[in-house]
């Protein structure tokens, strides 16, 4: 008889799931492999509800395979190590973002950046290296390769530091790869959601001068007085807007779904760069000739390795960087996913998994 999710492995793991484009979840038991000897089990704490959980529950890139557990930002307490694991103890607080597994043998994996390997084995909707599938941070334990757990240092709070393993580093590694950080530039943060917020603090830890770009008029005074932006620039101010014309050194580009490039590209002053990290479900329109006219860049960026990911948290522990959060117990999900739909979100929430994930 084929096995079922439940069935599959030795460990009991009990989560939420979603079965169908609707994106709903629901209860769900499934289970975990049994610790191999590089594996850590963790008990999770919290976990973060990116706006990948979002696109990928209501299969909006086209690849999900249901049922999906979503969940990678990931923080919880290391329970059992496997008998090769030298690096954590139990007891140790630690994170586990969007990435779980890679061939590790490759170049890109000995460059450390182990998140561009073809052979990349997601937190969840991926294929474990036994051919089953992996499950997100919407449950109650997860097994983890120790290469892709990350120590989870002792100032930043579990709960509202739980964001920073996926749109901390997703908005550090761009921002350190492209040289984003020089003190005094001028940097434009498109869309103030989970991750445009996150690049803000980082920015003005970096000593940029931020300005960030929204859709949303009633964001500006939290912008500015609570997450220190220096400006804010709503999108369809066109007066606003003319006047940031060729104002900006560098923008990185957060938003969720389809928009134009074009005025972001024309915010850029000569050489400017626009990074964008956000996944819309289709494709957006270039223009080349303010590119080619200006030499502008335009790049992209996906997370960041594990080592780099490791040094993103202790920045942002020295800084005191941590996610401004609305903490939700796993009953609420369905209803936090339509607020995060709807771009109503101050500004990422979390789900307190070890206090409200009843088994039944
Ligand atoms: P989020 O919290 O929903 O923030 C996205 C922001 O984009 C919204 O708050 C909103 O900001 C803006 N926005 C949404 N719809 C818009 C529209 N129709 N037109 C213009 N602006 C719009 O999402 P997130 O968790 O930060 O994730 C952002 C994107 O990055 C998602 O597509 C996600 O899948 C992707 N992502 C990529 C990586 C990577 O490695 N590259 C990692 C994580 C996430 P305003 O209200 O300020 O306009
Ligand atoms: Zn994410």
């Amino acid at each position: 008889m084929a096995k079922t999710p439940e069935t599959e492995h030795p460990q009991k793991a009990f989560g939420w799931a979603a079965r169908d484009s609707s994106g709903s979840l629901s209860p769900f038991n499934f289970s975990r492999r049994e610790l191999g000897s590089e594996d850590v089990l963790i008990k999770i704490l919290y976990c973060g509800v990116c706006h990948s959980d979002l696109h990928a529950a209501k299969n909006e890139w086209g690849f999900t395979n249901y049922p999906i557990v979503p969940g990678h930002e990931i923080v919880g307490l290391v329970t059992k190590t496997g008998s090769s694991v030298q690096k954590f103890q139990v007891g140790d607080r630690v994170g586990v973002g969007v990435i779980v597994g890679s061939c590790k043998t490759c170049d890109i994996c000995q460059q450390d950046l182990e998140n561009y390997c073809p052979k990349v084995i997601l937190t969840y909707n991926s294929k474990d290296q036994d051919g089953t599938k992996t499950y997100g941070g919407y449950s109650d334990i997860v097994v983890v390769d120790q290469r892709f757990v990350l120590r989870f240092p002792d100032n930043l709070p579990a709960d509202a530091g739980a964001p920073l393993l996926c749109a901390g580093i997703t908005v550090y590694s761009p921002m350190k790869y492209y040289g984003m950080t020089e003190p005094g530039k001028h940097l434009g943060v498109a869309g103030l959601g989970g991750l445009g917020h996150v690049a803000v603090k980082l920015a003005k830890a970096f000593g940029l001068k931020v300005t960030v770009i929204s859709t949303s008029p009633k964001k500006e005074v939290e912008a500015i007085d609570r997450l220190g932006a220096d400006s804010f620039l709503l999108s369809s101010d066109p007066e606003k807007f003319k006047a940031a014309i060729g104002s900006m050194d560098y923008i990185i580009d957060t938003i969720a779904a389809v928009h134009p490039l074009a005025p972001l590209v024309s915010l850029l002053k000569m050489n400017g760069k626009l990074i964008t990290v956000g996944l819309p479900d289709k494709p957006l329109e270039l223009p080349i000739f303010p590119l080619v006219l200006g030499r502008k860049l335009v790049g992209g960026s996906d997370i960041g390795g594990m080592k780099e990911t490791q040094e993103m948290l202790e920045f942002c522990a020295k800084h005191n960087i941590a996610a401004d959060i609305e903490l939700i117990r796993m009953d609420q999900i369905n209803s936090a996913m339509e607020r995060l739909a709807k771009s109503d979100v101050r500004y990422r929430f979390v789900v307190d998994v070890a206090n409200s994930l009843a088994s039944p």
